[in-house]
């Protein structure tokens, strides 16, 4: 699956990004933070985007155009890939379009987040009002006047990008401004709707892909917890009772850790579940060798 996702600074493109990948197992390629990375790096690219992305100015096409190509190149691109803050620009969507072409690849679809301009402002203000209470480091781009200035550059320059889309009947538009796990759904939806993404994807309910942070916590939590319970569960000398009880105490030890009363469920039930089947097994074994013994005498 190749999808762009289109949508104003601050209005969610990087955020869905995290959450389809996960979901799709596809890569993100932003080149915003490709170039970021060029900057500390102090890579040529870098010190030419350098200055240009600190006043919110936009990086030459022939630049951005480069890094993408070689990055779609890679193969852990291959099974898909979600465009963030590229294409820009109509030259930058003409550039993509032949170099897909000459890769014999297709867009399957142009997502775009719609969001309401000044509420995104008065976010961004109430961010960077907070980092800096707490002493923290805010990106260079990430104030009222840079971002003012992105979104009149978005208006201006990505704007028009709806309307190649459009007429190029790739483009589905969501509201930006419904709440995360929302957004997801709706994305989701679209693109089972365009035939981009199997339907058996559909059973994965948004809850999972909720807070990227929480989905990873839980996953985490879950593992650990399991293995643990199967470990636990796997002790001759325990009862089955004991097992469950001390497989349920170590997710519950992880989850407190995690902090979330989600991760505490996903645990508990995973390691239950585990345990039962471990000491399930147990008991098997245990009726086999008395069998054997049986059969011995
Ligand atoms: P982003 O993280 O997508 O908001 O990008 C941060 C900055 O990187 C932008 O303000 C631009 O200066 C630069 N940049 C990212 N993507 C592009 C692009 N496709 N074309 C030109 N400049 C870009």
């Amino acid at each position: 699956m190749r999808i762009i996702l289109l949508g104003p600074p601050g209005s969610g493109k990087g955020t869905q990004a995290q959450l389809l990948i996960q979901r799709y197992g596809i890569v993100q390629l932003s080149t915003g933070e490709m170039l970021r990375a060029a900057v500390a790096a102090g890579t040529p690219v870098g010190l030419k985007a350098k200055e240009i992305m600190a006043s919110g100015g936009l990086v030459p096409d022939e630049v951005v155009v480069r890094i993408i190509s070689d990055r779609i190149d890679l193969p852990d691109a291959k099974n898909g890939f979600i465009l963030d803050g590229f294409p820009r620009t109509v030259p930058q969507a003409e550039a993509l379009d032949e170099l897909l072409k000459h890769k014999h690849l297709k867009l399957d679809a142009v997502i775009e987040l719609r969001v309401n301009e000044s509420a995104l402002l008065n976010r961004v203000e109430t961010r960077v009002a907070q980092m800096r209470e707490r002493g923290e480091e805010v990106r260079l781009d990430d104030t009222p006047e840079v971002l003012t200035k992105r979104l009149a550059s978005y208006r201006n320059q990505t704007e028009p990008l709806i309307h190649y889309y459009s007429e190029r009947r790739k483009l589905s538009t969501i509201d930006g401004m419904m709440a995360i796990d929302e957004v997801t759904r709706a994305i989701h939806r679209q693109l089972l709707a365009l035939g981009a993404v199997e339907p058996k994807t559909h059973a994965r309910s948004a809850a999972k892909a909720a807070p990227v942070k929480k989905a990873r916590a839980s996953k985490a939590a879950t593992k650990k917890a399991a293995k643990k319970a199967t470990k636990t569960a796997r002790k001759p000398a325990k009862s089955a009772k004991k097992a469950v009880k001390s497989a349920v105490k170590g997710p519950k030890k992880t989850a407190k850790k995690a902090g979330k009363k989600t991760v505490k469920k996903a645990a508990k039930k995973a390691a239950k579940k585990t345990a039962k089947k471990a000491v399930k097994k147990g008991a098997k074994k245990a009726a086999k060798k008395v069998t054997k013994k049986r059969a011995k005498r």
